[in-house]
């Protein structure tokens, strides 16, 4: 069942689920705010809960009012374009070969074939951010598999709307969006390292913070600073 709390102009879709922690969300394109709460919780104590965050609220709204008013990439000249956490320039070459894409320190320069369109050109970038991917992750799997006692059986780059990451706990698998190779590498290696807790703790209890406090104590900081350009976003009961 559902209910809606009203604060001020914002509405909360309250849920109830057999779950431990409060998850607080924010989502796009719209901003439209939810609160999936344990069981027992009273509709009371959720909408007190709600007030206390309806700072954090309102800013996750307004970021992504923000974004929205954001162009979408085109995948022209001087466009630009975050790797690693830094921005580069788009430069557009024209050639009757393979397209490529090559990067330093200002710009990165896209060749494609003359007549590329738009769509053409963000999927080659798209080939490339996942290749770029593919050079580090496999590195970041290697270094955490002893420290954190667990099998990666394997890992999968792709487009995801809503979240930074997921795992199959059962198959060892873990799912990286693509979007994390615009991030400093240290929060792609947060996701990977959070992700891999998941293979020891499916959910976010108090087991599974000790775990990422233990091996990864600036977790906060990190999460913080993935959500600065929110996707989705979970609150910690604490
Ligand atoms: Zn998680």
């Amino acid at each position: 069942m559902t209910e809606t709390i009203q604060i001020g102009e914002i509405l909360i879709q309250v849920t109830r689920k057999a779950i431990k922690n409060v998850h607080l969300s924010v989502h796009p394109p719209d901003g439209r705010v939810t609160l999936v709460a344990p069981t027992a919780t009273r509709l009371d104590v959720a909408r007190a809960y709600a007030i206390s965050r309806l700072g954090w609220i309102r800013e996750q709204q307004e970021k992504l009012r923000n974004q929205a008013r954001e162009t979408p990439r085109q995948f022209i000249e001087r466009e630009s374009h975050f790797i690693w956490g830094r921005r580069h320039l788009m430069t557009i070459k024209y050639a009757e070969a393979k397209p490529f894409v090559a990067l330093d320190h200002k710009r990165i320069t896209l060749t494609v074939r003359p007549g590329a369109n738009a769509e053409k050109r963000a999927e080659i970038i798209h080939e490339w951010h996942k290749s770029l991917l593919h050079e580090v992750v496999p590195s970041i799997i290697q270094k955490w598999q002893p420290k954190l006692k667990v099998h990666v059986s394997s890992y999968f780059l792709q487009r995801m709307k809503t979240k930074w990451g997921s795992c199959n706990h059962r198959d060892c698998h873990i799912r990286l969006n693509t979007e994390l190779v615009k991030k400093p590498k240290d929060l792609l290696e947060y996701v990977i390292v959070h992700e891999m807790v998941h293979l020891l703790e499916p959910t976010h209890s108090e087991r599974f913070i000790a775990i990422l406090q233990k091996h990864y104590p600036t977790w906060r900081e990190a999460r913080a600073e993935l959500n600065e350009l929110p996707l989705s976003a979970e609150e910690w009961r604490e």
